[in-house]
């Protein structure tokens, strides 16, 4: 990390401002090159005004931030030049930027450099990236929590715990000698593991939550032609975007949008459904349906309420597999009907014409996923596979240390797994990250950050 790295931190496009960031033990030195005013004696955290120049040509009117190390996000000294908007500006502070002497930033690289200069733990990198990803208010909520340390917190506690479990084991094992150490029992190494358990088990039962808030939920609306799918799908995101008419088979293609169901993101499909067709580009649209089938948290199964179940439903129903299902009785406005053979799922009867059943069909599928819960609550959930791995590792290595001790092991081989513990523990928060795993991690994030 000995040179100096620059890149555009903001989205170049239509904008008043954009900014580039410049970091690294000659930032000063390179940005004054180019700057009308003196940085090399100013103080940290303040902005100044003037020109950039290029051999006396004033190139553009900006404002420099100077951050002084090592109190800055990387921990070096950062610049931060804020040039007029659009691309020409950008580009061309840049080049003078890096022909003074800096190299262009490699995507989260500002972000890895925070990480490796001991500024902020793996739990905050990733969170900063769920903070400019997220797709929800909820899942900004969930976000700063993790920039704000809140699960490095929990681990750390963990961690804490475990490595004075360790240390006394080990005193115990070297100097057997000493007489005012702890002796660690097998009931010691239960509490400690028990108080791990508890906690990682929260956090393993609540990441399914944390993922719905992430990611939103997939929807997908099947049923044979014309028992209203688009109508609903229509309805429900409150445009007209899928095409309504009584001509069978129309809804070729499919169709998405998304809505916010109590403030959960979900995003919807509306299949050209699923019966056999000679049409080659109905047949195609068949197909795709069978893979957003595959990939959808729910499927919305619409039934004619009017003509009632029947064999061509059936035949819909049997390309559902074992996914969560939802009958949805449309029409209801004609005649209100149910059939036993779909009492296994979940139902609701519903008009695509009535704006009231809409709300019905959004409580249903709320209660179904239990929505207004996951927005009444502290937002402290993981989301992330990579943390959520690691911690389903800690609880079988955990069920590991209980076996042990159920069958009544020594101490120092028990050890093994309580130091595995400790190390996946580490792992959550980048200690013991591997130089490819890091890449990989920061690699995601765009340039600037
Ligand atoms: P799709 O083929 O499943 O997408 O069905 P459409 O949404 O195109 O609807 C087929 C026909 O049923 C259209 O004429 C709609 O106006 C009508 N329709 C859809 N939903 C309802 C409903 O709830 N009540 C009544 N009465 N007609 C509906």
């Amino acid at each position: 990390m000995e040179d100096t790295i620059v890149a555009v931190a903001t989205s170049i496009g239509e904008s008043s401002i954009n900014v580039l960031r410049v970091s690294g033990k000659d930032s000063i030195k390179i940005v004054n090159k180019i700057f009308s005013k003196d940085l090399s004696n100013v103080n940290s955290h303040t902005v100044h005004y003037g020109f950039i120049m290029d051999n006396g040509e004033k190139i553009d009117e900006v404002l420099v931030s100077v951050f002084l190390s090592p109190k800055t996000f990387t921990t070096e000294d950062i610049v931060e030049i804020s040039v007029h908007g659009g691309e020409i500006c950008v580009n061309k502070v840049l080049e003078l930027v890096l022909s003074n002497g800096a190299r262009l930033a490699e995507a989260g690289e500002f972000l890895k450099r925070a990480f490796l200069n001991g500024r902020i733990d793996l739990t905050q990198a990733e969170a900063v990236g769920d903070l400019i990803n997220a797709q929800s208010e909820y899942a900004r909520k969930m976000a700063i929590r993790g920039v704000d340390k809140q699960l490095f917190n929990v681990i750390s506690e963990l961690k804490e715990k475990v490595l004075s479990l360790i240390a006394n084991i080990e005193v115990n094992i070297d100097y057997p000698e000493y007489e005012d150490a702890i002796v660690v029992s097998k009931e010691m190494v239960s509490d400690v593991v028990c108080f791990v358990k508890e906690k990682v088990d929260v956090l393993i039962d609540d990441s399914s939550k944390g993922l719905v808030i992430k990611n939103g939920l997939k929807m997908v609306l099947v049923g044979k032609p014309n028992v209203g799918k688009s109508s609903l799908l229509n309805k429900l995101l409150n445009e007209d975007k899928a095409i309504v008419t009584d001509v069978k088979g129309t809804t070729r293609d499919i169709i998405e949008g998304t809505l916010m169901i109590d403030g959960i993101k979900i995003s919807i499909l509306d299949t050209a459904g699923i019966r056999k067709s000679n049409d080659i580009v109905e047949a195609i649209g068949v197909e795709r349906s069978k893979s957003a089938i595959n990939d959808a948290d729910i499927v919305l199964f619409v039934i004619d309420s009017e003509s009632g179940f029947d064999s061509e439903d059936e035949e819909v129903l049997n390309n559902i597999g074992n996914k969560r299902v939802l009958v949805v009785y449309n029409k209801s406005d004609i005649v209100d009907y149910k059939t036993d053979i779909l009492d296994n799922y979940e139902s609701v009867n519903v008009s695509a014409l009535d704006n009231e059943s809409i709300s019905d069909l959004k409580n249903k599928i709320s209660d179904m996923f239990g929505l207004k819960k996951i927005g009444s609550s502290n937002y402290m959930y993981v989301s992330n596979a990579r943390q959520i791995s690691l911690l389903k590792r800690c609880s079988e290595i955990i069920s590991d240390i209980e076996n042990a001790i159920n069958v009544d092991m020594e101490i120092d081989m028990i050890e093994i797994d309580v130091k595995r513990l400790w190390e996946t523990l580490c792992e959550i928060t980048g200690e013991v990250a591997q130089d490819d795993l890091l890449n990989e991690i920061f690699s995601k994030f765009c340039l600037g950050k």
